[in-house]
């Protein structure tokens, strides 16, 4: 699997387009916006996008993929269930944050912890990890030891928790108990900045090192 990582929105977030090299077959992960951005990454790449897989429905990472999923024909994937609210509540978080006139959709799949999904040969597995959102869900692929974390954990910081139905508890179990053990060695594209490991995490991140567990 390779990917290439296209920040969108005033948030700059990471947007993701992951392909299988064998078939070309791809999938974009949280194409918040700047549509045009996304679309150009996939012709340069030159692979073919099948779908939309979503972490969680936040604006800047949901926001374009009602438009997205229309104009190619795409399926949308996720996120779990319990974010239905906030694709619901996508029109009022684009009012607020000042983005674009944003669509409501229906997932063509909600995902479950355990779930997979895949596009070409690659397959990734689904891991719900609630705390940021109620239905955040990471994207996972062991044979490349990198994981797609979404606002879970980010290098040095945390997913915020101040928004409805957010938890800090949970969110710190979700990292502790669902991410780390997939292995120190794991890279993460956050939903945010710039790249990590789990193990830089478990030694430095002043939320979830393991000395402060
Ligand atoms: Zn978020």
């Amino acid at each position: 699997m390779k990917y290439r990582i296209i920040p969108v929105t005033p948030f700059q977030q990471n947007c993701t387009l992951l392909w299988c090299e064998q078939t070309r077959k791809a999938a974009v992960v949280d194409p918040g916006g700047d549509l045009a951005r996304i679309k150009a990454a996939v012709a340069e790449e030159g692979v073919q996008l099948e779908k939309i897989l979503l972490t969680h429905a936040h604006i800047d990472h949901a926001g374009g993929s009602a438009a997205l999923a229309r104009e190619l024909g795409l399926t949308i994937e996720g996120p779990e269930r319990g974010d239905e609210f906030w694709i619901e509540g996508l029109p009022k978080q684009s009012q607020m944050f000042g983005f674009p006139d944003v669509e409501v959709f229906t997932p063509d799949r909600w995902l479950d912890d355990g779930d997979s999904v895949s596009f070409g040969e690659v397959t990734l597995e689904v891991i719900h990890c609630p705390g940021h959102t109620p239905g955040h869900v990471v994207f996972y692929h062991p044979e490349s030891a990198l994981a797609l974390v979404g606002d879970v954990l980010f290098q040095g910081s945390i997913g915020r928790t101040d928004f409805p139905r957010g938890d800090h508890a949970t969110l710190i179990r979700s990292i502790r108990e669902k991410l780390f053990p997939l292995g120190d060695a794991i890279d993460f594209i956050p939903g945010h900045g710039p790249m990590s490991t789990f193990g830089a995490e478990r030694q430095a991140n002043p939320f979830v090192a393991d000395r402060f567990g």
